[in-house]
């Protein structure tokens, strides 16, 4: 059997899979097993943030596993104390951490969290979580049904748990708050949903109005955090203090790992959430290699120049090819072109594919870019140029 037929096989087919077989990486280039070079646009989608085969993160990661990769959460782990410690100084939160193995499971915590919070703080329970239509977060049971695109609630996986509510614009949030609103669960930049930043001021009035009303806002950075937008949260750029802020994606490099972020330390007591795994010797000791690094790109201002690079060439596209696409879109290395017409992205990832260039596609008519963080200027380079070779034939 050959790898697709090992695949069709034995793999569950929940994807619809490319059968490029990679068998090599470095940085932003993946190198196929037929000899061929790719550049990555799309790391992993945004989770191999120091690119692949990074030399530190390899190295860090190995001595970790020569000596330790697991003992339980009823011991205390050293590289996971430091972990929370890193990730409150880097992005200046003042609460304390959670680890999980996913970005889903982060926010089945979150949403726990808040369930718990609308116990103890109301007199009569609050439950109901408010969330966006276009948005993302997750594939659980209850994040599936926490995710507001219809799409995602096939009667398949019913029945769903109750409790979530969706709006089409953050406008729309306040009126449908009522007595049973525990929280409001958010992306600042849709990911998923079609690369969709949301204004600064809409958010920072959002966040005032329930912080005065005793509403939590969780914040979902599984995609936006650890430096995707040009800051260690996106949450630093919109300004704001959320109660909840959920982290996955970048923060391990490619070793699996969730975080929940939050300022209301008491609310959950010792065995009221748990994880085998989570904040385990492997995945927390990959995470501080990877702030380490990607700190280190963003205090030397090396970071800034990359996306400033990286948004010149991408304008540069959109401008020239304006009869694919109408507009550019995204913050920092989470950037996206919206297509004229919906079935583009899908033609401009399969010839993009083609001419060794991996990028994403996104909401309906959105091609996405989440190239790795410490991408090179050269590769940036390349992969535009292949870029341009691919949509010329659409
Ligand atoms: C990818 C993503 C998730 C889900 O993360 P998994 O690790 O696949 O469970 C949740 N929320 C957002 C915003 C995401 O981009």
């Amino acid at each position: 059997m050959n790898l697709e037929e090992l695949d069709k096989q034995f793999v569950l087919q929940t994807y619809a899979r490319d059968y490029t077989n990679f068998v090599r990486g470095e940085n932003a280039t993946l190198f196929s097993e037929d000899g061929r070079d790719f550049i990555d646009f799309a790391s992993g989608i945004g989770v191999s943030s120091v690119g692949h085969g990074n030399r530190r993160l390899s190295d860090a990661v190995c001595e970790q596993v020569r000596n330790i990769i697991h003992i339980s959460n009823l011991q205390v782990i050293e590289p996971q104390a430091k972990l929370a410690q890193k990730i409150c100084e880097l992005s200046g939160y003042d609460g304390a951490i959670f680890f999980a193995n996913s970005g889903a499971e982060a926010n089945e915590g979150a949403i726990k969290v808040a369930r718990k919070y609308g116990e103890v703080n109301f007199d009569k329970k609050r439950y109901k979580v408010i969330t966006l239509e276009h948005s993302f977060h997750g594939r659980t049971i209850s994040t599936l049904k926490a995710t507001g695109q219809k799409s995602f609630h096939t009667p398949s996986f019913s029945p769903y748990p109750d409790g979530f509510l969706y709006v089409k614009s953050i406008e729309d949030i306040y009126s449908s708050i009522d007595d049973e609103t525990v929280a409001v669960l958010i992306e600042l930049v849709q990911g998923e949903g079609g690369v969709e930043p949301f204004s600064i001021g809409e958010v920072q009035n959002l966040a005032k109005f329930l912080r005065e009303n005793g509403i939590l806002l969780i914040v979902d950075e599984v995609q936006t955090g650890v430096f995707r937008t040009g800051e260690m949260l996106a949450s630093n750029i919109y300004q704001i203090e959320p109660d909840i802020i959920t982290l996955a994606k970048g923060l391990g490099g490619g070793v699996p790992i969730g975080a929940i972020l939050t300022k209301h330390r008491d609310i959950l007591k010792a065995g009221e959430h748990g994880s085998t795994f989570g904040g385990n010797y492997l995945s927390t000791r990959a995470g501080l290699e990877v702030l380490s690094i990607l700190n280190g790109l963003y205090e030397s201002g090396e970071l800034k120049e990359t996306i400033s690079y990286f948004e010149e060439r991408l304008k540069g596209i959109r401008e020239r090819f304006s009869n694919l696409f109408s507009q550019d879109v995204g913050v920092g290395l989470m950037r996206g072109l919206r297509a004229e017409e919906a079935d583009i992205p899908s033609k401009v990832v399969k010839s993009s594919m083609d001419s060794g260039l991996i990028v994403l596609k996104a909401g309906r008519n959105t091609v996405r870019f989440l190239p790795p963080l410490t991408i090179s200027k050269s590769e940036i380079d390349k992969g535009f140029e292949r870029f341009e070779k691919a949509i010329s034939s659409i």
